[in-house]
């Protein structure tokens, strides 16, 4: 599997495997429309954080044609559907909507459907990553990112994060490089062009400095004061000499070059 989001592929198997059932007949073999339209809800996520092309053509095929089944099956309430009750029945269905779109191959800022209103929290997106949400939270979250430039970076970082196969460049004697994760430190800088981030870690009281490209590419942090401490492909790290409280030098992804000035101290906390 070359899916960095493993633990995300593997929940939709699941789901989408149990919906479908072997044969792919899932409303005679008794899976609901409800499991149905969440597995649909769930292609939402992974059109848009990856990993939806590896799902086996015949199992798309057999998740589109149960849910369009599900979709026209599950169309009204009973007599005694509450307001809410209605109102999310509508929403699932929509989600499950937007599912038929990413199987059927529609591009992840095509898709309509409810989006969150707000940006993903860093712990959301993280958990969705980890296949950790259910296929109705995972696709109004995905459907925020899919038209959210700075979410959309930052599903990209934790791609390039949790990748398996992140190619070393440069590795110091024979140890493995193990990319550090940007949650554990601090985001202090985003880049439009070349588009990366800059994030802070205090290692016991040594300042080192991880960048996290959007593109494959080499990347170096060049400056005074700034020693490189490991490469990978869209990632660099290293550190900060103690006297130095600012960061000052370009930033290399691949032939983009961008300056870079930060005066730490004047971070917020
Ligand atoms: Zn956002």
């Amino acid at each position: 599997m070359t899916e960095p989001f493993a633990l995300l592929f593997a929940w939709f198997d699941q789901i989408s495997g149990s919906a479908v059932g072997a044969s792919g007949r899932a409303l005679e073999a008794g899976a609901g429309p409800d499991a149905i339209l969440e597995a649909l809800a769930g292609a939402v996520g992974l059109a848009v954080l990856g990993g939806l092309d590896e799902v086996p053509e015949d199992r798309r095929r057999a998740l589109m044609k149960a849910g369009r089944r599900a979709l026209l099956a599950g169309g009204a309430g009973g007599p005694d559907e509450s307001a809410d009750d209605a109102e999310d029945r509508r929403w699932a269905a929509e989600l499950a909507r937007a599912g038929l779109q990413a199987l059927g191959g529609a591009a992840p800022d095509a898709l309509g459907g409810p989006a969150d209103p707000l940006h993903a929290p860093d712990g959301r997106l993280s958990a969705a990553t980890l296949g950790n949400l259910d296929g109705f939270a995972l696709a109004s979250l995905a459907l925020h990112v899919a038209h959210c430039t700075p979410c959309r970076r930052r599903a990209a970082v934790l791609r390039m994060a949790s990748a398996p196969a992140a190619a070393p460049l440069r590795v110091a004697a024979a140890s493995a490089v193990a990319m550090r994760q940007p949650e554990t430190g601090r985001l202090i800088a985003t880049f439009d062009a070349p588009a990366a981030e800059l994030v802070l870690f205090d290692d016991d009281g040594t300042r080192m400095l991880a960048v996290y490209a959007e593109a494959s590419a080499p990347v170096r942090l060049l400056g005074d004061g700034l020693e490189t401490a490991e490469m990978l492909a869209g990632y660099w790290l290293g550190s900060l000499a103690r006297d130095h409280t600012r960061v000052v030098g370009t930033l290399h992804v691949g032939d983009e070059v961008s300056e870079v000035d930060i005066d730490l101290e004047a971070l917020a906390d």
